[in-house]
């Protein structure tokens, strides 16, 4: 029968006489009308009776293809790295032994940041929510699921905190988005990372693009203009046009005569500029979220924070997210918890 198939999965089944049992604390209800969405007196629990699992064909297949594009993604940054590092450092170390280990050390820092924050933030947990006691009186006390729904995917409870992602079939704490240039969840315990990915990787596309630049200024065969300009013919319409063509012409032409070098160079820094601007955009999106002490879910559905307390839109917000002002005393939980029992 389908209301005892439901039961076993604790979701509350509402009967004729609209009696009904909370999958929280398993205390019996009694409804005042037949409500699909109803709060337990007791442990504060939320039960929709209109949410049911939902089936996620494909799941597998789709979860593979998302890591195998993870992995494309990171054969690609090591390709852009290699290849940097073979078009720029030669013409560098030719100029000066400085400046050759100088940007050797730059790119090696730049390139370790970037791959390394890219790794915990893709591989790392997204932040799974805490483990909870439900489904039984007087293991749940009074108020101890309030607010809390229950999550037909997972067969758990799901604190107000948290929100159930489909591309990766778990409940994730603080959850901002899914992302798919990871093929994770930005959640409670990655965000640190994913925000110092961004930002190692806005730094290390600037570099790329300036390095490419100045050094494909270095290498760039000289420009031959076919007919020589003359500065003093003053400036009109006609002048200027034939100036802007012969430019082009010599720039096209000189083009031509770039070595493997110089194109790899010309590539790494349109591609350079063009990724640096996606990605500042989605940096500047995501710090203007944390600074108004939201995630990118919570700005969506227009909700509160879990405590119910509005968060003020302050720059502590950004310090707090990357854990300063750093305290000692967080180290010592023990010793901090055991001195406020004392107090009480
Ligand atoms: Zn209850
Ligand atoms: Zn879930
Ligand atoms: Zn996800």
């Amino acid at each position: 029968m389908a209301d005892s198939e439901d039961k076993e999965q604790f979701v509350a089944t509402v009967s004729e006489d609209h009696e009904t049992t909370c999958w929280g604390c398993g205390l019996r209800l009694i409804l005042p009308s037949n409500a699909p969405v109803f709060k337990c007196g007791w442990c504060g629990a939320v039960t929709n009776q209109n949410d049911k699992k939902r089936e996620n064909k494909w799941f597998w297949w789709k979860r593979l293809r998302d890591r195998c594009f993870v992995f494309v993604l990171l054969g690609f940054m090591l390709l852009v790295i290699g290849g940097g590092l073979w078009a720029v450092l030669p013409i560098l170390f030719d100029n000066s032994l400085f400046a050759g280990v100088l940007h050797s050390f730059i790119a090696a820092v730049l390139s370790l940041s970037t791959l390394s924050t890219f790794a915990l933030a893709s591989f790392g947990c997204a932040g799974t929510p805490p483990i909870i006691q439900w489904g039984s009186y007087p293991v749940v006390g009074k108020g101890h699921l309030e607010n809390y729904t229950f999550c037909h995917d997972c067969l758990k409870p799901k604190s107000p905190r948290s929100h159930h992602c489909r591309s990766c079939g778990f409940c994730i704490l603080d959850m901002d988005h899914h992302c798919p240039f990871i093929g994770n969840c930005v959640g409670a315990a990655n965000h640190r990372h994913f925000i110092l990915f961004l930002i190692s990787a806005v730094a290390s596309m600037l570099y790329v693009a300036f390095m490419s630049a100045y050094v494909g200024s270095q290498i760039w065969p000289p420009l031959t203009y076919r007919q020589p300009l003359d500065p003093l013919s003053g400036i009109n319409s006609d002048v200027a046009w034939r100036t802007l063509t012969e430019s082009f012409l010599a720039l096209l032409n000189s083009a031509l005569l770039l070595t493997a070098r110089g194109l790899v160079l010309v590539y790494l820094f349109f591609a350079g500029i063009s990724v640096q601007i996606g990605l500042s955009v989605l940096l500047w999106q995501q710090l203007s979220y944390i600074y108004e002490g939201k995630t990118y879910l919570s700005h969506l559905s227009a909700q509160r924070t879990a405590t119910d307390e509005v968060v003020e839109k302050d720059c502590k917000n950004i310090l707090l997210f990357f854990g300063c002002p750093f305290s000692v005393s967080r180290l010592l939980p023990t010793v901090r918890d055991s001195q406020k029992r004392h107090r009480k």
